[in-house]
């Protein structure tokens, strides 16, 4: 034991901010023009929605229960993601949320 090994590659300084990158750039959205310091807008390459501020963890959540353009391929993998991300107990919540809609008989 003469070296101490490092840790294996994490990509340490991306990891700021809390909202890691992602692939959501690779033909899911479209980076838009920059509208202030460090803030890009954003568009769902499959339903056009707009952002003006680009969060990858905002645009990864859209994809996976939001957007009703994109493959079912793609929204199960962000929803993965997001799943990962946010616990799966808030992600079933949501769920719930929706689907209360159609119980309520008022
Ligand atoms: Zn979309």
């Amino acid at each position: 034991m003469l070296y101490n090994l490092p840790e294996p590659s994490v990509d340490n300084k991306s990891n700021k901010g809390g909202c890691p990158p992602s692939d959501i750039w690779d033909g899911h959205m479209i980076q838009g023009a920059k509208q202030s310091k460090g803030h890009y807008s954003a568009t769902c390459s499959y339903c056009q929605n707009f952002w003006k501020q680009r969060k990858p963890c905002i645009l990864r959540e859209h994809l996976a229960n939001h957007c009703q353009k994109c493959s079912s391929e793609t929204a199960m993998y962000y929803a993965k993601i997001v799943g990962k991300n946010l616990g799966e107990a808030e992600v079933n919540s949501k769920e719930d949320e929706d689907s209360e809609d159609e119980w309520t008989s008022q």
